[in-house]
C-alpha cells in the first residue's frame, strides 16, 4: 500500500468514527500519553462526584438514564442548579464526545424561550447555543421583530453536540428530556418557539413534520402548566431552502404579535 493510500485509509477510518474536525496542527498519540506513568502529585485528587467507568459509548438503557435524569432535574431549584446537575450527568454518551456543555444563552427573565435541536461545532467550542452560521441567520430573524439575545432565551433539545452533527437519536432525546422540561419549568417563559421538526415533535409529542406544524399555535403541556408554543423552521433548514424564509417571516410576525399582546 502506498503512503497516500495508507493516509486516505486512516482518514476514512476517522470519518467513519465520527471525527469531522481537526483541532491541532501536530498529531498527538493519546495511547502513548495515557501509557505514561502519572506525574507525582503532592496530594491525591478529590474523588469524583460519582464513580463511573470510563466513557461508556455502548448506549445506556435510555429509560434508566431518563429516570436518573428526572431525579437530578427535579432536585434542581434554579437554572444554575440545573446547569450544574446537567454537567454532572454522565449517562448520556454524548457528554463524553463533546468539548463543552451547551446550556443556554440570553436573558433568564425573557418572555420568549426558543428551543433548537443540538449544538454544532462552533457551539460545542464556545459552550453557547446558535453561535454558528445558522445562529447568525437566527439573530437576523430575531432582529427583524426587534428581539436579540438580551430579550430572548435560547437552548436546545440536546445540551451536547452529536458527533458529525447528526440528528439526535430517540434514546438521546429521551434521556435529556427531563432536564429540558425542568429547564422550561424553571425558566417559566410566557411562550415557546420550537426551531425545527425535532424540537417541535419532541416537545409536542406529534408525528407530523415541521411543514405541517409550523405557523400554528399549540399548547406545550409541561410540569409548570400549559404554555403557548409556535413551531417554525430551523434556521439551518432555511439556509438550504431560502424560499421558505417567507413562511418563517410570517411565523415571526405572529410571535411578535403574541408578545405584544402579552406586554
Ligand atoms: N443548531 C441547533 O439546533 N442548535 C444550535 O445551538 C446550533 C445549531
Amino acid at each position: 500500500m502506498t503512503d497516500r493510500a495508507r493516509a486516505l485509509d486512516i482518514l476514512r477510518w476517522h470519518l467513519d468514527a465520527g471525527v469531522d474536525e481537526t483541532i491541532g496542527e501536530a498529531p498527538l498519540d493519546r495511547f502513548e500519553v495515557s501509557a505514561r506513568p502519572p506525574p507525582r502529585a503532592p496530594a491525591p485528587p478529590p474523588p469524583p462526584r460519582r464513580a463511573r467507568p470510563a466513557p461508556d459509548l455502548a448506549m445506556e438503557n435510555p429509560e434508566t438514564a431518563a429516570a436518573g435524569a428526572q431525579a437530578l432535574a427535579q432536585a434542581a431549584g434554579s437554572l444554575e442548579e440545573l446547569r450544574a446537575a446537567l454537567a454532572g450527568f454522565d449517562d448520556c454518551p454524548l457528554k463524553h464526545t463533546a468539548s463543552n456543555l451547551v446550556f443556554a444563552d440570553g436573558a433568564a427573565d425573557a418572555p420568549v424561550m426558543l428551543i433548537g435541536e443540538a449544538p454544532g461545532a462552533g457551539e460545542d467550542r464556545q459552550g453557547l447555543p446558535f453561535v454558528g452560521v445558522s445562529g447568525r441567520l437566527l439573530d437576523r430573524m430575531l432582529a427583524s421583530i426587534s428581539l436579540d439575545r438580551t430579550n430572548i432565551y435560547i437552548t436546545n433539545i440536546l445540551p451536547w453536540r452529536p458527533p458529525g452533527n447528526r440528528k439526535p437519536t430517540p434514546a438521546e432525546s429521551t434521556m435529556c428530556l427531563p432536564f429540558l422540561r425542568r429547564h422550561i419549568e424553571l425558566k417559566a417563559p410566557k411562550l415557546l418557539v420550537f426551531l425545527g421538526g425535532t424540537s417541535a415533535a419532541t416537545l409536542l409529542e406529534r408525528r407530523e413534520g415541521i411543514t405541517r406544524l409550523r405557523g400554528r399555535w399549540f399548547l406545550y403541556r409541561g410540569p409548570g402548566g400549559p404554555l403557548p408554543a409556535m413551531p417554525t423552521y430551523h434556521p439551518a433548514f432555511l439556509l438550504r431552502q431560502p424560499a421558505l424564509k417567507r413562511d418563517a417571516w410570517s411565523d415571526f410576525l405572529a410571535i411578535r404579535d403574541r408578545l405584544d399582546d402579552l406586554a
